[in-house]
């Protein structure tokens, strides 16, 4: 699910991860290369800061940042509160309301299709009710830091950017995706 607001020149977005949809959905071909939208950082790095009172998710987001550090793709760096560039949360229970069937959502701010703040939030008590289990945990944040990065939906399942993804974690098409991304200019998509 894709919603997008425009503001004067400041472009809001939010893409969000929904829960595992089961064996009614078929795949697509396996894509190449993850697509990416128009927008990116104006460099393969970003600054992030965990914002969540949670341990075991401050976990999960520390392991899924360092699963994508390990690619070479991109680095995410340790930020202030005040400066971060990435807010990584976990939701309220005001926001849990919102969130819907939604285990993911990844908010984000573009000017000029350069990316300015990103903010992703998991939603515990969904992921929980489903059994999602550790592994499933960090797919959910490796999914949503690459929004994060500028990531698209992949239509495969063989990736971590699949829609409803839960069981898979960054694949070679994903890095390929990120790769692609920060070698071609903002505003451009694939
Ligand atoms: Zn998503």
């Amino acid at each position: 699910m894709r919603k997008m607001t425009w503001l004067k020149t400041l472009a809001v977005f939010v893409v969000s991860l929904g829960l595992w949809g089961g064996p009614s959905v078929t795949s697509a071909a396996a894509a190449t290369v993850t697509p990416f939208g128009a927008q990116r950082f104006a460099h393969d790095h970003a600054t992030y800061v965990i914002t969540t009172k949670s341990a075991y998710y401050r976990r999960i987001w520390q392991e899924a940042i360092q699963a994508w550090n390990q690619t070479g793709a991109f680095k995410f760096e340790a930020g202030t509160k005040r400066h971060a560039q990435i807010k990584l949360d976990t939701d309220s229970r005001q926001q849990a309301a919102m969130m819907g069937d939604n285990v993911g959502v990844t908010q984000y701010w573009a000017k000029n299709n350069d990316l300015t703040t990103v903010t992703s939030t998991l939603n515990p008590e969904l992921m929980h009710a489903f059994g999602y289990s550790r592994a499933d945990d960090e797919h959910v944040a490796e999914h949503e830091l690459g929004h994060a990065m500028g990531l698209n939906h992949n239509p495969s399942k063989d990736s971590v950017m699949y829609y409803r993804d839960r069981s898979v974690g960054i694949q070679k098409v994903d890095v390929l995706g990120v790769e692609e991304r920060y070698h071609t200019p903002a505003g451009e998509s694939d």
